[in-house]
């Protein structure tokens, strides 16, 4: 799962980075509304997590503009602004949630559990595809009615490839996706995850795309 933070106080940012990279999510995360939104419509996210009070362009601004592209990730609004005005501004810009600074770190990642369940849920019901069931709402893979326990990496790249199937995702995407820009990470690792998920599940399921990156065909 990979999150969007918009948060410009760095003292705030920090620790709900720190929270929601512990929970085991990779997180982006960027100080100001103009490179959020330019994020938001270039690249793929879960979810986001919006202040309200942003530098360069307000976070219902962004917000609304996300909205009118179609846009229907899940939006978390964090806002110290407690008047019932702003919360339903927020709400009516398409907000899916909103939590009032100061809050609980708990409160906020039980919070984005419940969005991303709802959004699972709503974009989609069980994957089938080759003999592999994916439970997006539980994040449970099974192969040939055989339960697969997969890594959290390997869940989120085969939930990708298979979302939907007969998509090559290049490489670069799918490094974005599991680690996003901050996170280093071995240049082999990519290589690494899809060789696990050829083991733990068919060794012909996934193409290599010389070159490229990395398919599941429509049909096989
Ligand atoms: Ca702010």
């Amino acid at each position: 799962m990979r999150l969007l933070l918009i948060e410009d106080d760095v003292a705030l940012g920090e620790g709900i980075h720190q929270a929601l990279v512990r929970e085991g999510y990779t997180v982006d995360w960027l100080k100001d509304g103009s490179s959020a939104l330019h994020a938001l419509l270039s690249e793929t996210f879960d979810l986001a997590v919006l202040d309200l009070g942003l530098p360069r362009l307000d976070g219902l601004d962004v917000l609304r503009r996300l909205r009118s592209t179609g846009a229907d990730l899940p939006v978390l609004i964090l806002t110290a602004r407690d008047a019932t005005e702003d919360r339903i501004a927020g709400l009516d810009a398409g907000a899916d949630d909103y939590l009032i600074k100061p809050f609980d770190l708990a409160e906020l990642k039980a919070r984005l559990r419940a969005l991303l369940r709802r959004s699972a849920g709503r974009a989609q019901a069980l994957i089938e595809h080759s003999g592999i069931s994916l439970n997006p709402t539980a994040q449970q893979v099974s192969y040939r009615g055989e339960a697969v326990v997969l890594t959290p990496k390997e869940y989120q790249l085969l939930h990708e490839l298979l979302s939907p199937p007969g998509r090559v995702r290049t490489r670069d995407h799918l490094m974005q996706l599991l680690y996003g820009w901050n996170e280093a990470a071995e240049s082999n690792t990519l290589e690494v995850h899809i060789h696990h998920l050829r083991k733990k599940l068919s060794t012909d399921l996934i193409r290599t795309i010389r070159g490229v990156g990395y398919l599941i065909e429509e049909r096989r």
